[in-house]
This record gives structure tokens, sequence and C-alpha cells, in this order.
């Protein structure tokens, strides 16, 4: 047995918690969450199905924790488990599972799988069964505190174009300020426009808010590697840059992931409760609207849908407020056949579309975004994740629909209809 198998093995025997041995042994292979999934719905290879891919997971269990297990075991009858199995679950996990819980949110026993394949992620990453693009993206994050290497003289270039648009001073560094917003490098790079949309939306808001210069990303790889030291690093570095700024508020903004490992996982991750409250930008958005301080003018009478990222709406529960914000800034907004928490995901969540490796499959599982659209004949699509909206790019362009739906991230939208203040206004 190798060093690292054997490390890999140690690592998934220390998964096994309460829920994972009852998850495993109430399973009653029933079926029902291949259904469910993307990956198996688009590409029909039972390999895909939900349960299959924790199978390292419940070969351990079965072997080690399981009575009849043990009693084969012992008689040199049980499963096996070998560093080949290790091998060959890889692509399974890391590339053909966007962790949506979609497939937990069907099965008729209540099992979390995507809790679990967390957990197996775990095991294969500490025996170096992780692909290499996501292991250089966490290396980037500890490095150079952003999976994509955006350092922060790129995030000031990118403020100070931002302030020259919107023209308003993008507060960086303010010790005192109510709310702390992170960014996602997939927005400072690729979608700017939501710094300048939040500085407009606070501005008329009378918002006091903040980014730090010292930790500025949302994003946390070590939530998709699998590596529970990154992870617990990289937020660690959130609450020193809260602590030292001494904010109330820490801001998730248009990024799924971030939300759901910021706003539910990070404090089991460190071990200690935050010292701060999370709020989601949309949350934060709809409850200025419901407050009356974000006032818009006129919507929009194109007709467009909402793509919900899966870590909002259904592991965030934020499913309320974007629609809320849509109906005050849209006239024909419709709902995709499934929406909300039962929405189908992008392909490109849980690291996903970090894998160069994974672009066939992550275009062929887009197939069920494009029948969605299809049968609603939008002409934009509306949603709050970066990384959802480089996915619907790359899956737009992939079945030749880039030049009839634009996307637009929801905040961005909701600011195109704002009514600015004439005179600044508190903690501006
Ligand atoms: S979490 Fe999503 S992608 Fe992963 S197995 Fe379940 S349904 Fe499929
Ligand atoms: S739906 Fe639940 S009980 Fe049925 S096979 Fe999948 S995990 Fe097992």
């Amino acid at each position: 047995m190798s060093e690292r198998f054997e490390q890999g093995l140690s690592t998934l025997r220390k998964q096994m918690d309460a829920r994972v041995v009852s998850y495993l042994s109430s399973c009653v292979h029933c079926g029902i969450c291949a259904e469910a999934c993307l990956f198996y719905t688009e590409t029909r290879d039972p390999r895909y199905t939900p349960i299959y891919k924790v199978e390292p997971l419940r070969r351990l269990w079965s072997r080690e924790y399981s009575f009849w297990g043990k009693l084969a075991s012992s008689v040199g009858l049980g499963e096996s488990l070998t560093e080949q199995d290790f091998a060959d679950w890889e692509e399974l996990v890391y590339d053909g599972c966007t962790m949506c819980s979609r497939c937990s949110m069907v099965c008729p026993v209540g099992i979390d799988i995507a809790y679990m394949i967390r957990k197996v992620k775990e095991g294969l990453a500490a025996a170096g069964y992780s692909p290499d693009d996501l292991k250089g993206a966490a290396k980037r994050a500890v490095e150079i505190g952003s999976p994509m290497g955006v350092t922060l003289a790129t995030l000031q270039a990118t403020i100070k174009v931002q302030e020259k648009e919107c023209g308003i001073p993008i507060p960086l560094d303010r010790e005192g300020a109510d709310y702390l917003c992170l960014l996602s490098s997939g927005e400072i790079t690729g979608f700017p426009e939501f710094i300048g949309s939040i500085a407009r939306i606070f501005k008329a808001a009378g918002i006091s808010w903040t980014i730090s210069s010292e930790y500025f990303e949302a994003t946390n790889t070590g939530v998709q590697l699998g590596n529970s030291a990154i992870a617990a690093e990289l937020i660690g570095r959130v609450v020193n840059a809260a602590e030292k700024l001494k904010v109330k508020y820490v801001i998730s903004p248009e990024c799924g992931h971030a939300y759901t490992t910021i706003r539910w996982d990070a404090p089991n991750i460190i071990g200690r409760p935050l010292p701060f409250k999370v709020v989601h930008i949309l949350e934060l958005l709809d409850q200025l609207r419901r407050d009356g301080r974000l006032k818009t003018s006129g919507t929009t009478g194109e007709r467009l849908t909402y793509h919900d990222p899966c870590n909002i709406s259904r592991r965030g529960g934020v499913v309320r407020e974007p629609r809320n914000l849509l109906n005050q800034v849209a006239s024909d907004f419709v709902e995709m056949s499934d929406h909300g928490a039962m929405n189908w995901c992008c392909g490109g969540g849980g690291g996903v579309s970090t894998l160069e490796r994974a672009r066939d499959l992550r275009t062929k599982v887009f197939n069920v975004k494009k029948r969605q659209i299809d049968e609603l004949n939008v002409e934009t699509v509306v949603t709050a994740c970066s990384n959802c909206r480089h996915t619907w790019e790359d899956g737009l362009e992939a079945y030749g629909m880039e030049e009839g739906v634009e996307l637009v991230g929801l905040t961005e939208l909701v600011a195109r209809y704002l009514v600015e203040n004439e005179t600044p206004t508190a903690g501006q």
C-alpha cells in the first residue's frame, strides 16, 4: 500500500461522521437521485448516478463500519477499496459533480449526497487524486490571495476604472464601516461593473461599506478541492480582515459557493462562530428595497428569466429576494420550468468550471439549460453568480446561441434602473 493511498484512507476515515454513517446505512438503492443529476440525465452514463459517486466512502464504511461488512472482512471476503478506485473516482467526483445538491432534494430518505461528495474529495485530495487545475487554483489562493492570481494592484486598477465610470469614490480599508464587501476574482476580472453598481446603490441607500486591501477574495478553493486546511486558512483571512476593519457585516457577492461557504459552512470549518453577520448581496438589496432605501424607476420590457445559482438558491435559501428585485425592474420576467430550490445547475459549480479537461462534459450537460431557455424564448438571462455567468457564456457559445441571449448580473440590472440621490448620504 503506497504512503499516499494510506494518507487518503486515513483522511477518508476521519470523514466518517454521524451524518455520513447514517446516510450510508439508510440508502435503499432506489436510484431516484439519478434523474435529478444533470450529469446523468445529459449523458445517461450510469457512473454519473449521484450515489455511485460516493462509492469509495461506501466501500470503506461497508468494510470497517457495518456489522456484516466487518464480519465479511474478518474472513477475507469484505469489499475492497484500492488505490485504483481513487484514480477511477477522481474524474467522477471532480469533473462529474458540481455539488449542486439537486440529488439531495429528491432522495426519499433525505440523504445529502453532495455533503458526502465533499467528504470523498477530502480523501482523494489527501491521496493526491485531484485535478492539477484545482490544485493550482488553491495554491494561487493561498500564495497570492486569489485562485485566478488577482493581485491588490489589479483590484486597485479595477476600482479606479469603476470610480471613473460611476463618478463615486470606492472605499478601500475604511475602518468602522458597517459592511465589508468581498469580491470574487471572476467578478474583478470578468464583470467589474458589479463594483461600480454596488458603489452607486450603496451611495443612494446611505450604506457605510468598504473593501479590504488585505483580503478581498470571496471564493474558497479549499472547499472545491476538498482540503479543509486550505478552506479554514482562507476563511481565517476573511475573519482577520473583518476584525481589523471592525465591520458588523460581511457581504457575500455574486458568487455561489462563496456564499454557502462563508454563511453556512464557515463556523464548522474553523471550529468557532464568526464575529460578524454574513449577508448575501441580494438579501441586502432586497432589504433596502423593503425599507424604501433602494428606489428604482422604470422597467426593462425585454423577456427575461433568472438562473438560480445552486449555492445561493438551493443550498443558500435566497430564492424570494432575487424575484422581488426582478419584479421591480422587469415587466416580462418568466420562470424556467424548474427553478428556485429545484433549479438545474449550469454545470460549472464546485470547481468544475476550473477544469480544462472537463470542457466537453460541461458543454454536454449545459444542454439542460439550453432546453430550458429554448422553451421560454427569452432575450436575457439574469443570474447572481460570476461563475454561473462564465459557464453560461461558454455554454451559449458552444451551442451557437451567444448572439441571441444577453447575460446580466442581477445587481447590475437593478443598478441600471436606480434612482440616484442628488446629495451625498450618510456613510459616504
Ligand atoms: S450534487 Fe448535483 S451534480 Fe453532484 S451528483 Fe448531485 S445532482 Fe449531480
Ligand atoms: S435517492 Fe437516496 S436512497 Fe435512493 S439511491 Fe439515491 S441516495 Fe440512495
